[in-house]
């Protein structure tokens, strides 16, 4: 989608650091890390977050918390919090679909 920084960043428009690729997600750094690992993971298909999964496209979905099950066990992350913010209210930022990955730390308690 155009003007979606994610789709940017999918598509090597913008760089990033890269941890893990398929046809279907696309996985890397956040550039503002809230714990000593942060990475996102995002469908390479735009959807613009949580509200807009469907019937239709869920099994990205399923198929990116493999990935993260995947993918942190080869970081060797025993712990780790998966976050989807959706919404201005809730945090959203980037209207593309993600999911964050954090780990590497004792993380705060609580929710919110
Ligand atoms: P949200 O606030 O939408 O839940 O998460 C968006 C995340 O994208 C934020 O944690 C933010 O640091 C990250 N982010 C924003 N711009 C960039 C960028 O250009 N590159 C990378 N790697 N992460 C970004
Ligand atoms: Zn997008």
């Amino acid at each position: 989608m155009e003007d979606c920084l994610f789709c940017k960043i999918i598509a090597g428009e913008i760089p990033s650091n890269k941890v893990y690729e398929d046809e279907l997600c696309y996985a890397f750094y956040d550039i503002a890390p809230q714990a000593p690992t942060h990475f996102l993971v995002v469908p390479k298909k735009h959807i613009s977050g949580v509200s807009e999964i469907c019937e239709e496209n869920a099994a990205v979905v399923a198929h990116i918390f493999s990935v993260i099950s995947k993918v942190t066990k080869e970081l060797g992350l025993a712990s780790y919090r998966v976050v989807s913010n959706c919404g201005e209210d809730a945090g959203q930022t980037v209207f593309h679909l993600h999911f964050h990955v954090l780990g590497g730390a004792r993380l705060a308690d609580g929710m919110c």
